[in-house]
């Protein structure tokens, strides 16, 4: 979306985009920096984490290790104390009405200290910020931060709720919540983009955003905040809603090319080994419609791991080819590259040009002519290299596998300076909860697979700990019997050696090679490994040694963690399983079990673990369905990183939303957003909402140059 002015928006609103510095003076924008706030804009749109009351003390019980808090809490008793080597103490005894918490000062003299003891007199109440550390068992803060805690007004006193800013040990709350104030004070209508119409307000009984915005920093009341914190979460959802429709409107307008699936890709149907499940068949359905009109597709397929995507692709791009057209296939890796060119090669009636960095020069000037004088075949190459190295001029359908950061800007660039846009299919086998792919893919139509080919087995996935050496023992002596009856068995570890990283000691493919090589119970079995700094000669031969049981075990880093499909693969051991996040877990336990064999899957973690750690393990191991985990995902990480994750394309963050918790308000901005954008595809009816679209954008195009 471009930018754009309007007479009753301006263009640059001061205020926002003023440094802190201005606003607050450069002490204080020093501490809030701390908190990565620069502008007036990130201060305003930082909101408080939560709401403390004079009358309900905060719950000091929740207080954990190494947290930086700010607590509203009581003076029960303040006692000098003469330590026994040298100084003195003040030991300050707070409560909240339901824990307690020390506070200690230290000090060579008691005079030092008279202002501390002046001050926190018992009874006397403080919000308090400082980092909590624990001493024989107790919570405690060490040279706490406080500020006297006046009550100007009893009764409102009581009512009003006190904000509490997430704190970092530079920039305590109520600095914050003090700077926020003078930025309240300062704003007006005319700095702000309201993206919410009068419709919206009413129908949710939402406020005008300035309102919200002041009532969030400087509430008066618990209602107050709701209404407040319901209109922010609105706007930005609004806002993002209506951008990605927006730009899907403008794609949906573009021209592509008119695609009839031919007698080309029922001949490569027929010929498939196996029948397409139903899941499959609908899928190819939907994307062939897609194909059928004269405007690009624009479709996520999601499909678990070992769904089948390669073979819907393949058709595809044959129906593709079979018209005349150029189809592409995007791969994540060079490996996955390979072996995509291979498979389709074998499966499809049409030419398969494979393109990789390691393709001799000849070859590349060859498949470069291919593409350029718009010979109609499948290419195959990673992403980076089709879209920076291929200029296509026939270009039909693209298809983008296993790629979460093929994000809108990519997608952009393909629709770049042609007349004809080709359609457009991304495969994830990172099954993504519905409100989630609303906000990242909010712009594609999403296909879901949730069937696996019959006669799959589902893979058994075991938690070994690492501390138990008979476990250990038994899980090598299985790896041999796998290897004995034929199979194939991958060792994935965190690292490739030990210099890599920090923390020296987690597993690495060097040291582990060397270990399994000596063990007793793998004698006489050819070991490989396999890590991205081999040149993909290498790693093409290592696989291939390893998919025809020359190699039946290879110990590798998570290179094979997306897309290889060695059918003979039947365990895996996971090293460390405790680094890796639990699609990534997903993705690998997906390696093994292809060839319809029963399959088994071991996770080996650390002893000792946080219990956190150890929940989203035992997910893992109980947990098949790759939907379910993702699900399970969500609940168990902090939600802030789910975006992160999922989005890599480089998104901001959200400010105010919660993709799980607030899934009813961003299907409501969507439904809402689609009556506008379909009213007024250009919004210029909503010029707040246009400018508003702009400014996120803007935003986006900042985080993703950084
Ligand atoms: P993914 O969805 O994870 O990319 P693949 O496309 O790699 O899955 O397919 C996994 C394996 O399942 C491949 O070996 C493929 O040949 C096989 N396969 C795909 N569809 C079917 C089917 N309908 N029946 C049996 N096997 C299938
Ligand atoms: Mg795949």
């Amino acid at each position: 979306m471009s930018k754009q002015t309007s007479p009753s928006v301006p263009e640059k609103p001061d205020l926002l985009d003023a440094p802190l510095e201005r606003i607050v003076g450069s002490r204080s924008a020093k501490k809030l920096a701390s908190l990565g706030l620069e502008t007036g804009r990130d201060l305003l749109f930082f909101f408080p984490r939560r709401y403390a009351h004079w009358g309900k003390l905060t719950p000091l019980i929740s207080v954990f290790e190494g947290e930086d808090v700010t607590l509203l809490a009581q003076v029960v008793s303040a006692d000098l104390i003469r330590n026994r080597t040298r100084g003195v103490r003040l030991s300050v005894e707070l409560t909240d009405g339901v824990g307690t918490i020390n506070a200690t000062f230290f000090a060579r003299h008691p005079g030092a200290l008279s202002v501390h003891q002046r001050l926190l007199t018992p009874g006397s109440q403080h919000l308090f910020a400082g980092k909590i550390s624990y001493y024989r068992g107790r919570p405690q803060l060490t040279h706490p931060d406080f500020e006297r805690f006046d009550s100007d007004d009893p009764q409102a006193r009581v009512e009003r709720p006190i904000p509490i800013y997430p704190a970092t040990a530079k920039c305590p709350s109520w600095l914050t919540e003090r700077s926020a104030k003078i930025i309240v004070g300062m704003v007006q209508d005319q700095d702000i983009s309201d993206p919410l119409d009068q419709n919206v307000r009413e129908s949710h009984a939402l406020v005008p955003l300035i309102e919200a915005l002041r009532q969030l920093h400087d509430p008066q009341s618990d209602e107050q905040v709701a209404t407040a914190k319901k209109t922010v979460k609105w706007a930005e959802a609004l806002v993002l809603q209506a951008g990605l429709l927006q730009r899907r409107a403008a794609t949906d307008e573009d021209a592509a090319h008119v695609i009839e699936p031919g007698s080309q890709m029922e001949q490569a149907r027929a010929g498939l080994p196996f029948e397409l499940t139903g899941g499959q068949d609908q899928a190819l359905q939907e994307i062939l419609a897609d194909m059928q009109k004269p405007h690009p597709m624009q479709r996520l397929l999601q499909a678990d791991v070992g769904a089948g995507k390669t073979v819907i692709a393949g058709l595809a791009m044959t129906a593709a080819v079979d018209a005349g057209y150029q189809a592409a296939l995007l791969a994540p890796t060079e490996v996955l590259a390979q072996q995509h060119a291979a498979s389709l090669a074998r499966m499809l009636p049409v030419p398969v040009e494979l393109l990789t960095g390691s393709s001799k020069t000849g070859r590349r000037q060859s498949v470069s002519e291919l593409a350029a004088t718009g010979q109609a075949a499948v290419f195959v190459g990673t992403h980076a290299l089709i879209q920076d190295s291929l200029q296509f001029s026939n270009l039909g359908l693209v298809v983008v596998d296993e790629q979460h950061r093929f994000g809108v800007a990519q997608r952009e660039k393909l629709r770049e300076d042609r007349e004809i846009v080709p359609h457009m299919l991304t495969m994830t086998a990172t099954p993504i909860p519905r409100t989630i792919a609303m906000t990242v893919f909010g712009d594609l139509d999403v296909t879901s697979i949730r069937e696996l080919p019959k006669g799959r087995i589902p893979v058994d996935t075991f938690l070994v700990n690492s501390a138990n050496p008979a476990w250990v023992n038994r899980m090598w002596e299985r790896a041999r019997e796998e290897i004995d009856s034929g199979g194939r068995v991958f060792v994935v570890a965190p690292r490739i050696d030990s210099t890599e990283g920090e923390d020296s000691e987690l597993s690495n493919v060097e040291d582990t090679l060397q270990m399994l090589t000596q063990l007793p119970a793998l004698h006489g079995i050819n070991i490989a490994s396999l890590h991205g700094r081999m040149n993909p000669e290498q790693k093409a031969q290592i696989i291939q040694g390893f998919n025809q049981g020359e190699t039946p075990l290879l110990v590798t880093t998570t290179v094979i963690e997306v897309g290889v499909d060695i059918q003979a693969a039947s365990m895996m051991v996971i090293l460390d399983s405790q680094q890796f996040g639990l699609s990534q877990l997903h993705q690998l336990r997906g390696r093994v079990g292809r060839g319809g064999q029963k399959a088994i899957c071991m996770a080996v973690h650390r002893d000792g673990l946080p219990a956190d750690s150890m929940k989203r393990l035992e997910a893992f191991a109980s947990i098949r369905d790759g939907f379910e985990l993702a699900e399970a995902d969500l609940k168990l990480r902090h939600e802030g990183n789910v975006l992160g994750g999922a989005q890599s394309g480089g998104k901001t963050s959200l400010k105010a939303l919660r993709v799980m918790r607030d899934s009813a308000i961003i299907e409501g901005a969507r439904q809402h957003a689609s009556v506008l954008v379909n009213e007024d595809p250009t919004l210029k009816k909503y010029p707040h909402l246009r400018a508003a679209i702009a400014q996120l954008d803007e935003e986006t195009e900042w985080m993703e140059r950084s």
